[in-house]
């Protein structure tokens, strides 16, 4: 049995605060309430879908498309991070990572295994800064970087001297 009252709305982190603000992100109530649903379930993962029908149970009713439009300008602006979810075609949302927020995303292209470097934060940071003082210089307003690497895992590799993977003996 759910209570049409939405629930106390969960602290928005300074950073994210931050990251609406500048983004220009008006605080509706739309707004208050979908960032709400990922405050209180940082872990969580919703897609459209899924936020639709959580929104829903709590009273509050949001046209589709305005729902779209506001889980893009998320995701835009760093609040949220979205990702493929390529078996049914959509984008799944989850609360944006603050501590792994500039930490390189690896993806191995033999595996497919994909992990955070977070040894590579701080180059990151240094190199995120120069972009975007960049982009500013050209005029532009960067909001968010995002770094990913494509290679081999060290799991994949084979290590040097040590024939651990078939190789063809001379
Ligand atoms: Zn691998």
């Amino acid at each position: 049995m759910s209570t049409r009252l939405p629930r106390e709305p969960a602290a928005v982190p300074a950073e994210l605060q931050a990251r609406l603000e500048r983004a220009g992100l008006r605080r509706t109530l739309a707004t208050r309430a979908v960032l709400g649903l990922f405050l209180n379930n940082p872990q969580g993962m919703l897609s459209h879908a899924q936020a639709m029908a959580a929104l829903q149970l709590r009273g509050l009713e949001i046209n589709r498309v305005t729902l779209y439009r506001l889980l893009d300008r998320l995701a835009a602006c760093g609040v949220l991070q979205r990702q493929a979810d390529d078996d049914v075609r959509t984008w799944r949302y989850s609360l944006a990572d603050l501590e792994q927020g500039l930490a390189p995303r690896f993806e191995c292209d033999a595996c497919h295994r994909q992990f955070r470097v977070a040894e590579g934060s701080a180059p990151t940071r240094v190199a995120a800064t120069d972009l975007l003082r960049t982009l500013a210089r050209l005029g532009h307003q960067g909001l968010r970087v995002d770094v990913a690497i494509h290679g081999t895992c060290a799991g994949c590799l084979p290590a040097p001297g040590v024939s651990k993977h078939k190789r063809p003996l001379r």
